[in-house]
């Protein structure tokens, strides 16, 4: 069989979590909490389970769900979804995300990726028939140069990737880059697909401008969220997509053949768990501190880093220490000092490797702790 994806081999969370596993390194690796969601949670979806909530769910999501969502939306960024004909509920950010461009892409559709990307999105648009082109982003502060972006646009871009909190570098947009992208797409037919995933995880007193908070973008913009993230649960794979009913009725057509719908039971429990903003509002403290103990334990250290901004990422740099390829040094330290991690160079196209390391730090105070003191030793 010639492959379709000749150029993708296993993905590096399977890969650095398999080798974390294999060695018993602390894995800080692929991203998830290591520490269980709430007890109440869990208790609703046992209920939903034992009550005979066992069967196909709508295509499009439980209708509570999906009022729940639009009503979350509404009170935390004023912006109104109609639950019926703009909301859907999906197994995970990464079908909403696949759904979302294979709605919008045509074979030859330009389509701009900020680089690094989040391993999923490429391979979506190539399957599509869509080219990626890239806006590659740097450290030590990754930020945007909208100058740079307004000359890859074409008469052939069709699409504009957008992640914030951004997934691997903790980069977060500001308004600023709102309106520098809505003055690039005015009067043109492009869409965006905006992965906002860890919207509710940001630090500083920062506030996440999400894409839906810009009229004019709004107006073009799939929203996708997902429920992973935000209740410690990434293994339930749900996730969602906001979009005006004209997006969303193309998105469905996906959705629909895609997975048809996501399980039941955990939905229900979900509906009723959103209405507690509790357990949301506090996670920009509960992240923040862990960042900063992390943090903290590495200072000592010749590793050298910009605080995350927001997602549950650190980037570091090891330039004062080996030169070492990061994919290499990776795989090194997880073998020799027991700390796995994500070498940022996977993100990039090209590979650039600008010798950085990507840590969650979503783990118990003490294995943070554990971790930076062993890096401490390099
Ligand atoms: N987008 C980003 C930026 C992510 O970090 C992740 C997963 N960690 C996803 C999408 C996928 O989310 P899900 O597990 O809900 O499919
Ligand atoms: N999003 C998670 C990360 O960035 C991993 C999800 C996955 O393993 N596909 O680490």
């Amino acid at each position: 069989l010639s492959s379709k994806l000749p150029n993708v081999g296993t993905t590096i969370f399977t890969v650095m979590s398999k080798l974390a596993t294999e060695t018993g390194a602390i894995n800080l690796s692929q991203g998830f909490p290591g520490f269980d969601c709430s007890p109440e949670l869990v208790s609703l979806v046992e209920y939903y389970l034992r009550n005979g909530f066992n069967q196909y769910a709508p295509m499009t999501g439980v209708p509570a769900l999906r009022e729940s969502l639009a009503q979350k939306t509404f009170e935390q960024y004023n912006v109104a979804y109609d639950p019926d004909t703009e909301v859907t509920v999906t197994s995970g950010a990464t079908e909403a995300i696949f759904a979302a461009l294979t709605a919008v892409i045509r074979p030859g559709d330009e389509v701009l990726v900020f680089e690094p990307a989040y391993d999923s999105y490429v391979p979506a648009i190539e399957l599509n028939g869509g080219v990626p082109i890239y806006v590659t982003l740097t450290p030590p502060d990754y930020a945007i140069d909208w100058q740079r972006v307004a000359e890859k646009i074409t008469d052939k871009t069709r699409l504009v990737l957008v992640n914030t909190p951004h997934n691997p570098t903790g980069h977060v947009w500001t308004r600023n880059d709102l309106n520098q992208l809505a003055d690039l797409i005015r009067d043109r037919d492009i869409w965006i697909v905006s992965d906002e995933v860890y919207e509710h995880i940001l630090f500083d007193g920062r506030v996440h401008h999400s894409l839906m908070t810009h009229p004019e973008l709004q107006e073009r913009t799939f929203v996708v969220g997902s429920f992973g993230k935000t209740f410690h649960v990434t293994g339930w794979k749900i996730g969602y997509c906001l979009a005006p009913m004209e997006l969303t009725t193309e998105f469905r057509k996906i959705h629909q053949y895609l997975t048809f719908s996501t399980v039941t039971p955990i939905q229900y429990a979900l509906a009723d768990y959103l209405k507690q903003p509790d357990h949301y509002r506090k996670l920009p403290d509960f992240y923040q501190r862990k960042r900063d103990l992390f943090l903290d334990g590495l200072r000592g250290s010749r590793f050298t880093f910009t605080p995350a901004e927001g997602s549950f990422f650190q980037t570091v740099s090891y330039a004062a220490i080996t030169d070492e390829p990061d994919y290499d040094l990776a795989i090194r330290l997880t073998k020799e000092i027991g700390v796995a991690s994500i070498p940022v160079s996977v993100f990039y196209n090209r590979k650039n490797d600008y010798q950085i390391l990507r840590f969650c730090f979503a783990k118990d105070d003490a294995i943070l702790q554990e971790a930076a003191e062993r890096l401490s030793r390099l």
